[in-house]
């Protein structure tokens, strides 16, 4: 029952379940990651947005484990699009976190309609990467017009799309168009920020395997391929998270849960928020 790893398209290998700190306060976000690091997570998503930075590296440092052994996401914060403001703001993450490389560096979003234009922002990123800073590159909330744009006009492919997807957000165009590009795709609010335990369907499929509905939420994703990191500040919950690789969904059972899909975000629309 250990985590698969997803090989990103340069070869570097990201474990399929880790651990995401948004809205973790900063001051509890040391202790939140200690325990999961505890249960067995090695992925954690973070971001310059949600200021735990510091608390996310710190609980990487009192460990004890190795710096290789742990995944680590950051993404650059929306005021920071213009290219040397990206490049400052990444020296500051690997300042407050204090690490000499990141795992993984992403866009949080591609502000379609600043000044900045996001091929621009891109430009600095793949910098970052050539410097061995990053050891991955990628992009968030890129609708797919965004991401063949970056595609086609950078020189380095996004290792990653983190775009939102639950049972009631399937995203079927989005996923498509990342695996066209040979980009791997992230699934944030895995959980609809805890709307997945209020669906009968979910519930009915969650009995009869004896597991949470949380649980079948998250596994449909694994099954799908995708990678995700659920939240929580509860230890029960994030070990209950952690505990998906004991048991299968059938076919049938994951297409039950793909209906579900209603085109419901629980976040922005992309193409909007600027
Ligand atoms: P989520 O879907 O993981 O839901 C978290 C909430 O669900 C918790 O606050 C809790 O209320 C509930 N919950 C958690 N475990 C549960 C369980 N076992 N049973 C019942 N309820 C449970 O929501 P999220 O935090 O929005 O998303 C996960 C991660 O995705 C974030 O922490 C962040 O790392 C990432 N994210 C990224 C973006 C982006 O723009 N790139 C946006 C949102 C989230």
């Amino acid at each position: 029952t250990s985590v698969p790893n997803i090989t990103l398209n340069n070869g570097i290998e990201i474990p399929q379940l880790g651990f995401g700190v948004w809205q973790v306060k900063p001051f509890e976000t040391k202790a939140a990651t200690l325990a999961a690091f505890e249960i067995g997570y090695r992925h954690i998503d973070t971001a310059q947005m949600y200021r735990n930075e510091q608390g996310v590296g710190e609980a990487v440092a009192e460990s004890g484990l190795d710096r290789g052994e742990v995944f680590i996401t950051s993404k650059l914060n929306n005021g920071y699009h213009a290219h040397d403001d990206a490049s400052k703001a990444f020296d500051r993450s690997l300042e407050k976190m204090g690490f000499d490389y990141l795992d993984l560096f992403l866009i949080h979003w591609p502000l379609p309609d600043i000044d900045v234009d996001f091929v621009e922002t891109w430009g600095a990123l793949e910098e970052i990467y050539a410097s061995g800073r990053a050891k991955a590159i990628g992009v968030s909330n890129f609708q797919p017009a965004h991401l063949r744009r970056v595609v086609q006009e950078g020189t380095v492919v996004p290792a990653v799309n983190q775009i939102e997807v639950h049972p009631f957000l399937t995203q079927d165009e989005a996923r498509a168009a990342n695996t066209e590009n040979g980009v791997a795709t992230e699934a944030w609010s895995p959980l609809a920020q805890g709307l997945v335990v209020e669906s009968p369907e979910i519930a009915a499929i969650a009995n009869a395997h004896g597991k949470s509905p949380a649980q079948v939420a998250l596994r449909w994703q694994i099954q799908r391929g995708d990678i995700v990191f659920p939240k929580s500040v509860t230890v029960e919950r994030i070990r209950e998270n952690f505990e998906i690789f004991d048991f299968e969904l059938s076919e049938d059972e994951v297409a039950a849960i793909s209906a579900l899909d209603k085109g419901h975000r629980t976040g922005p629309n992309p193409d909007e928020f600027n």
